[in-house]
């Protein structure tokens, strides 16, 4: 393994460049650049009973840095509540730094999802440098939601919803305040990075983009990338169709040719997306939809091991 820096890019950004941005008075996004693997975006609902939290962050040191953040713009607060939207280490590592009297929830498939996953235990070198997440322990929801679930927080109503079907992952939930009109999307949108769905389903993450669109939220806070209002919603989600279009087109050439998903990976062309970060992730969707229609259970272990030879190098990470 090297630890040779891509002379291309820009230095990595230390986890001081995060971010609690207040979007309305009590709704706060918590904004990590880059954005990359295991760098996530969180949120908090905060009034004067009481705070909650959507997400936790990858490592300790995060965690708390964001908690701390919250900690403060809410006047000591208590985080009477939190939500994960789904699985992945970077949105749940952290649940361990909530307090011991947070009442936690999540999908009844995202909890299975955390319970089973091994990489909390000791991160595999598939990143460079490989993460240390410090001292987190695996902490599962308290409450398993299925298809929705209403919170009320501050006098807000936030609605839990998942999308019906596997998208990023099989246990999604978003988190969706109607009257303010703010969407925490948890992974289901990737702002200006490569969307990853290779624990879900490519159709299911393409029919969600819909799904999202229908709410017509003024804020989107993506679960990497900068939030988006305006037009800057409707072009990502643009971005993903397209993307998940092109994934969708080159695995059935792909099949067609008798290709496997690395050799499909390496010869398509990506277009527009050529510049977005963590490119490789094209061989970890392709492996997707290649096991989807085979009707078996994607390898892991192949498809991470395709994705760095694809890169030639283990992924990035600045977590
Ligand atoms: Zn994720």
């Amino acid at each position: 393994m090297t630890d040779t820096p891509d002379t291309n890019s820009a230095p990595p950004p230390t986890a001081d460049a995060a971010e609690l941005q207040e979007l309305l008075p009590g709704i706060h996004a918590w904004v990590q650049p880059d954005g990359t693997w295991w760098v996530n975006n969180a949120g908090a609902v905060a009034g004067d009973d009481g705070v909650l939290v959507i997400d936790t962050c990858a490592t300790a040191a995060r965690t708390r840095r964001f908690l701390d953040a919250v900690d403060t713009a809410t006047g000591g607060a208590p985080v009477r509540l939190a939500v994960n939207t789904h699985q992945h280490g970077d949105h749940t590592y952290g649940n361990s730094l909530l307090p011991s009297t947070t009442v936690i929830v999540g999908h009844s498939r995202m909890r299975e999802g955390l319970q089973a996953d091994p990489i909390i235990d000791g991160c595999p070198p598939l990143w460079n440098p490989v993460p240390d997440w410090g001292p987190v322990a695996r902490r599962l929801p308290d409450i398993s939601a299925g298809s929705a679930l209403t919170l009320h927080v501050a006098g807000r109503r936030i609605e839990l919803l998942h999308p019906g079907r596997p998208a990023h992952t099989t246990g999604d939930l978003i988190a969706w305040l109607p009257e303010e009109r703010v969407l925490f999307s948890g992974d289901l949108v990737f702002a200006g990075l490569t969307p990853l769905v290779f624990m879900g389903s490519v159709d299911g993450a393409l029919a969600a983009v819909d799904w999202l669109e229908s709410l017509q939220p003024d804020v989107v806070v993506p679960g990497h990338g900068p939030v988006l209002t305006g037009t800057g919603i409707t072009r990502v989600l643009d971005e993903h169709r397209r993307y998940y279009r092109l994934i969708l087109d080159t695995a059935q050439d792909g099949l067609s040719r008798g290709l496997t998903p690395l050799q499909a990976a390496r010869q398509v062309d990506l277009g527009e997306f050529t510049g977005w970060a963590d490119a490789e992730r094209i061989v970890l969707n392709l492996h997707r939809v290649y096991a989807d229609h085979a009707g078996r259970d994607l390898d892991v272990i192949a498809a991470f091991g395709n994705a760095i030879a694809w890169l030639g190098r283990p992924m990035h990470t600045s977590v």
